[in-house]
């Protein structure tokens, strides 16, 4: 089979996935769900007929194994869950690549084991906790986790043994790091920067940090009709001002952005001067210190606003994701792969966590991203070209032998 063949392949078994869900008519398929039996089954013997033995582990991760020369395994796999109504390639593709370029190698050809991972979580529906699966297997996973329950009452524990699994196993899920080579992911952009640049593909360098910051202004709510202008404390303008500036600034900064998604105004009456508002800040960047640097001079921006406004500001939570840094060398592999099959050397930084952000903190990294059309991703919309995924294996193909 050429390339093209095998991708016509994949997408043609991602349409059979797509099947496997929970609400008949769009596709939802969480993690351990009846459909994820389903999916495996699909899996499971797409993965033998491409000369892999097959296993499923404690936390439901379904992994493929090509044999190799030594006992040495560099590892490869992405999601086999969904956000409700997604796309069918968030996640799916990855794994179905990972099958690809086992069927296109060939067992024994490659001086390590090769193991496609098929993730049961990274979107963490079920349980609002994602990267379940990649938890497990980076031996990050903790015990207390089992006690969560989903929306009908259902722990994880029993979850995972419904699924015929034993969750006292997890343990066993954890790969021996110290004979693992390294992990690299293909996934679909989501977003629309390969389009743009009109490239097929791009090596990603790592994922973009957050800061999630929920905060206030307080000032005075009072009659609008009563109330001359010179002395109010209205909250809303205060924000008005933050959100202005919050946006000039993001377009200064390379590669920052900045968002305030949530607003309420309170008490949220067209006759009363906004007491108080309460609102969201989330700033990404790919390098810590620029996203420190951000979140900095927007809160001292709010600050000064709060200052001269006569309001208070008070900073509910704050949470940060750090930056992840894909392995520099890997990196360097994938656009050397890349750039053999005729494809301009393209890095950029993953704006979406990924199953690679967890595997990053036990094995070196790297992502292969394909294009997107349309930048449309967590969409039943979402597409992907079929020469476009012909390239991807054949690059991550050739990457395999380098690495
Ligand atoms: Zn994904």
């Amino acid at each position: 089979m050429n390339y093209t063949q095998l991708a016509a392949e994949a997408l043609s078994r991602a349409d059979e996935l797509a099947t496997c869900t929970e609400v008949p008519g769009i596709l939802k398929r969480t993690f351990l769900s009846e459909p994820m039996k389903k999916a495996h089954g699909l899996v499971r013997g797409w993965m033998q007929e491409a000369g892999m033995s097959v296993r499923v582990d404690a936390l439901g991760n379904i992994i493929g194994r090509l044999s190799g020369k030594n006992d040495q395994a560099f590892l490869t796999g992405s999601h086999l869950d969904t956000v409700p109504d997604a796309g069918k390639y968030d996640g799916m593709l990855g794994v179905l690549i990972g099958i690809a370029a086992a069927k296109a190698i060939g067992a024994n050809n490659l001086p390590f084991h090769f193991d496609t991972i098929g993730f049961s979580d990274e979107e963490g529906v079920r349980y609002k906790m994602p990267y379940l699966g990649s938890l497990a297997v980076s031996g990050l996973f903790q015990e207390e986790f089992f006690a969560r329950v989903d929306e009908n009452g259902i722990t994880m524990a029993d979850a995972i043994k419904n699924f015929g699994l034993n969750p006292a196993d997890y343990r066993s899920a954890a790969y021996d790091f110290t004979s693992v080579k390294g992990f690299a992911e293909v996934h679909i952009e989501q977003g629309p920067v390969l389009e743009k640049e009109d490239l097929a593909l791009g090596a990603v360098t790592g994922l973009v940090g957050q800061s999630r910051i929920k905060l206030f202004f307080r000032g005075l709510a009072s009659h609008a009709g009563t109330t001359p202008m010179p002395g109010r404390r209205d909250a809303f303008a205060g924000l008005s001002e933050l959100s202005v500036f919050v946006e000039k600034y993001a377009h200064s900064v390379p590669h920052l952005v900045a968002t305030i998604g949530m607003a309420q105004v309170r008490p949220g009456g067209a006759n009363v001067i906004p007491g108080e508002v309460y609102f969201s800040l989330d700033i990404r960047h790919g390098e810590q210190a620029k996203l420190d640097e951000a979140t900095e001079v927007i809160l001292s921006q709010a600050e000064y606003i709060a200052r001269h406004r006569h309001l208070t500001l008070e900073i509910e939570t704050r949470e940060a994701q750090a930056v992840v840094k894909c392995d520099a060398a890997l990196v360097d592999k994938m656009a050397a792969a890349m750039a053999q099959h005729g494809h301009k050397n393209f890095r950029l930084a993953s704006g979406a966590g990924h199953d690679t952000a967890i595997l990053s903190k036990v094995t070196p990294t790297a992502m292969l991203f394909i294009r997107s059309p349309g930048g449309i991703s967590h969409n039943p919309i979402e597409t992907v070209q079929v020469e476009d995924v012909a390239a991807a294996i054949e690059v991550f193909t050739e990457f395999l032998k380098s690495v």
